[in-house]
């Protein structure tokens, strides 16, 4: 019998994925159980998923102690952390003093600081070497199967990659004049901060939306596309050999921009409080309130997602550009697991990364990126599991 007991915690739009994904695998996950703050949300996925049972708790994830009360308790033998970035820290802890593996799909971020970046992640690693554990950073779709692409364009197509070009297009209409598909503070914390970009051994620093590109996405068609920084990036400029220049593309309507430069210049984008009527409120946490629920977004959603790497280098002393992306389609997704297509991309790989951990097919003590590990058993997953790619060789 399988004594596996898989913790998954958060139960938003990717906790919903993860969930349902974990039981269409259960050989490999054995028990499953969902924990969040607020336990009726998981409830909720634990009733669409009708042939497995899967157990739900409450937990507060910012108290350690809690989370670990929580892991003794049900015994876990993995942390798929997809609750919210300013949890990566606390979760980790846990996992190191009850010595269990922990994956992740998103950078650490302090709540007060719209910053984000690996160095305190990273510092873990001792500890988690220490305690015989495999913390796996960024499992979701960007960062995380880009991270993978990347690898498997190493491994298999070049001897030296000089330039990468991350592109992500959501060409998803859900019918309101403004929402976001995934938590609207994380989100819109990233697009609204000043862009980076990695070349020469340098990041280079540019305003928000000031590099702009139309990018001719399969399937979908030409979009604009504009230059952000990406956290992946932090991470492949240290493990891409020969690499000349890294930068992420992330496409953009023209309602979401105008609407996101009105809230940013009347101040609803702000993370420090402000007082109201003798109360401090965030702005941005007050615009997530009034903002839909991008859970409730799947029903409504239509159209499809396009996310890739272009990759340009070297392959037996002749240059080559390779195109290397996966489409998804939000109807589909929301057909198969209730949620749209950009909980789906990040849900999916979520599981597969977990998977690879507890078949021990990807395993080594510490705390490590998706590119650190060979690519091809996640890339075979990723067509099994719902997330076929496609491969082309593009006209330098
Ligand atoms: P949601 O906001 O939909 O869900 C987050 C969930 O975490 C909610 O259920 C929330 O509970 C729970 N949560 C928040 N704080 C706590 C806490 N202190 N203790 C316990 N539970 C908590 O977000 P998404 O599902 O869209 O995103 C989940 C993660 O995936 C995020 O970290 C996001 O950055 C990441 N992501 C990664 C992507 C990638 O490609 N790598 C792409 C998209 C997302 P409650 O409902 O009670 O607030």
């Amino acid at each position: 019998m399988n004594k596996t007991t898989t913790l998954i915690i958060g139960a938003g739009g990717v906790g919903r994925v993860v969930a349902h994904k974990c039981a269409m695998n259960r050989e490999t996950f054995g028990e499953i159980v969902l924990a969040s703050r607020t336990k009726s949300k998981c409830d909720e996925i634990a009733s669409e998923i009708s042939d497995v049972a899967i157990q739900t708790r409450s937990v507060d994830a910012d108290n350690t102690q809690e989370l670990i009360d929580l892991i003794k308790d049900i015994n876990a033998s993995i942390v798929i952390n997809v609750a919210l970035p300013y949890q990566d820290l606390t979760i980790m802890d846990a996992c190191i003093a009850t010595g269990v593996d922990y994956l992740d799909t998103a950078n650490y971020e302090h709540p007060d600081e719209a910053k984000f970046e690996y160095k305190l992640q990273w510092a873990k690693d001792e500890d988690f070497k220490k305690a015989h554990i495999m913390g796996l950073l960024g499992s979701g779709f960007d960062p995380g199967v880009t991270n993978v692409f990347c690898a498997y364009a190493q491994k298999h197509y070049f001897d030296e990659i000089h330039t990468i070009d991350i592109l992500d297009c959501n060409a998803g209409d859900h019918g309101y004049p403004f929402a976001t598909n995934f938590n609207p503070e994380i989100n819109l914390r990233e697009v609204s901060a000043k862009g980076r970009y990695w070349e020469k051994g340098k990041w280079i620093e540019t305003d928000p939306m000031e590099i702009k590109m139309v990018w001719d996405y399969p399937e979908v068609g030409p979009k604009d596309s504009y230059l952000l920084y990406h956290e992946e990036m932090e991470s492949l400029v240290k493990h891409i050999k020969g690499l000349k220049r890294i930068r992420f593309f992330m496409t953009f309507g023209e309602s979401y921009l105008t609407h996101m430069k009105c809230l940013e210049n009347v101040g609803m984008l702000g993370i420090e409080p402000v007082e109201h009527q003798g109360q401090k409120i965030v702005p941005i946490e007050f615009l997530k309130t009034l903002l839909p629920d991008p859970a409730s977004l799947g029903p409504r959603t239509k159209g499809k997602t396009n996310i890739g790497i272009v990759a340009e280098g070297i392959k037996d002393s002749k240059k080559r550009k390779i195109y290397i992306y996966q489409v998804s389609d939000h109807e589909k997704c929301y057909e198969e697991v209730k949620s749209q297509a950009v909980s789906y991309t990040t849900g999916v790989p979520a599981m597969i990364g977990a998977k690879l951990m507890l078949e021990k097919v990807w395993y080594k003590e510490g705390v490590w990126n998706m590119e650190e590990f060979d690519p091809d058993p996640f890339m075979e997953e990723l067509n099994k599991q719902g997330l076929p790619w496609q491969i082309k060789e593009l006209d330098i």
